[in-house]
């Protein structure tokens, strides 16, 4: 049975601004996530400090009075300007929209924000990074070590360390009782003896053959599916095939929200709305409950001619997913990648290589020819070598890299 809650933390008024940083209690500097141990380490004198996150159910919030109450508290401007000032080297910098942690530009202290407090949610759990970012550098190495005509330039962009970062993004979780009602029609497949003219040798004969035909029956049904934990980005910084892509998560592993999880680590507060995230939940569960649909019509065709969805019991969660990103720029076009800090798993956009394309089609071009030529032995060989050649030539260039 799930845990619902209905109220939620009002927003503080009059609340301002501030960032802070964890300080070691053995020497005072700063402290960061690790995730080879799953707490706070210092960068100076390695000491491990504990994390104490509170131990609370995972609740699931109820989504339609989370809607209604968002609509009634007042608006913040997140595009404006935030400056922050740095707690350690004092340097003062401006932060982008919807950064809720980072570190600092100049003195690369890890700085956590209040930003959450003046968003009508706040995150509830969260994953914590289990992939240190050596680890993320042996995955993407591997990757592209995978790709097929991927250009030399991204191997060296694995050894450099600074593209690399480690960053929270927000996901919304959907669940849902649906109850689906349809219309339709079931088709079944049915065979008629016919008689067919043929002709054979020059003659014509008449010869029984089996014709295919379809019966269709109007059906009308309900459907009910239960959907668990829809996971939607709710980010604009990585697109979504990249940010949807990188599932599954062990979700049964969340832990409670607690700021000092994002030390040294970028975090990103929701830019996609809570009921925009829903009606991307919809689309993917419309798309499973047709299937059902189908699969409950039965026979060999299936027809839908109407479908009402009835969403019942919508409940969410607001959590935070790790994740190493990175992007590079290959000839004017930026490629961006990230992997899920969990399990590993990498999806991305990648470039090819022109050169390395053109050059596998001509060695393979030649290798044909050559096997041609051996097996043909013929005087227009040479020949036929220049002309194809000469076309996959024309080919590799207007080709649309
Ligand atoms: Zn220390
Ligand atoms: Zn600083």
């Amino acid at each position: 049975m799930q845990n619902i809650k209905r109220d939620f933390t009002p927003v503080k008024k009059g609340a301002h601004f501030t960032q802070k940083t964890f300080p070691c209690k053995n020497c005072g500097a700063s402290l960061v996530f690790c995730a080879d141990v799953s707490a706070l380490k210092c960068e100076y004198c390695g000491t491990i400090n504990n994390l104490y996150p509170p131990k609370l159910p995972i609740y699931e919030y109820d989504l339609n009075n989370a809607l209604h109450m968002i609509e009634k508290r007042p608006k913040f401007d997140l595009k404006a300007p935030k400056q922050i000032k740095c707690p350690v080297c004092a340097a003062t910098f401006s932060l982008s929209p919807h950064i809720r942690s980072t570190r600092c530009p100049y003195c690369d202290a890890p700085i956590v924000t209040n930003l959450d407090i003046f968003m009508p949610l706040s995150p509830q759990s969260l994953l914590p990074f289990k992939i240190n970012q050596k680890k993320a550098k042996e995955i993407f190495s591997k990757w592209v070590g995978s790709l097929w005509f991927a250009p030399s330039q991204l191997s060296k962009f694995t050894q450099s360390d600074s593209q690399f970062e480690g960053i929270y993004l927000p996901y919304w979780t959907y669940d849902s009782q649906t109850n689906t009602l349809f219309r339709g029609y079931r088709g079944d497949t049915y065979y008629e003896r016919v008689n067919r003219r043929v002709f054979v040798n020059g003659q014509e004969e008449i010869v029984e053959d089996m014709e295919a035909h379809i019966e269709w029956t109007p059906v009308q049904g309900e459907v009910q599916r239960y959907f668990d934990d829809i996971l939607i980005g709710a980010t604009k910084t990585i697109p979504r095939k990249i940010a949807d892509a990188l599932q599954p998560w062990d979700l049964e592993n969340l832990v409670n929200y607690d700021e000092k999880y994002l030390s040294g680590f970028e975090s990103e507060t929701y830019s996609v709305a809570l009921d925009d995230g829903f009606d991307y939940a919809k689309s993917y569960m419309e798309y499973e409950i047709r299937e059902a649909v189908r699969a409950r019509i039965g026979g060999d065709h299936q027809k839908i001619d109407s479908i009402q969805i009835y969403y019942d019991k919508n409940t969410f969660k607001y959590i935070l997913l790790p994740l190493w990103t990175a992007h590079f720029r290959y000839k004017n076009k930026e490629y961006r990648f990230a992997i899920n800090a969990r399990s590993g798993a990498i999806r991305g956009d990648r470039p090819y290589s022109k050169i390395k394309i053109f050059f596998a089609i001509l060695t393979a071009l030649i290798l044909g020819s050559i096997f041609f030529y051996l097996s043909q032995d013929d005087g227009y060989v040479i020949k036929n070598i220049l002309q194809q050649i000469q076309s996959f030539n024309i080919h590799v260039l207007s080709a649309p890299f």
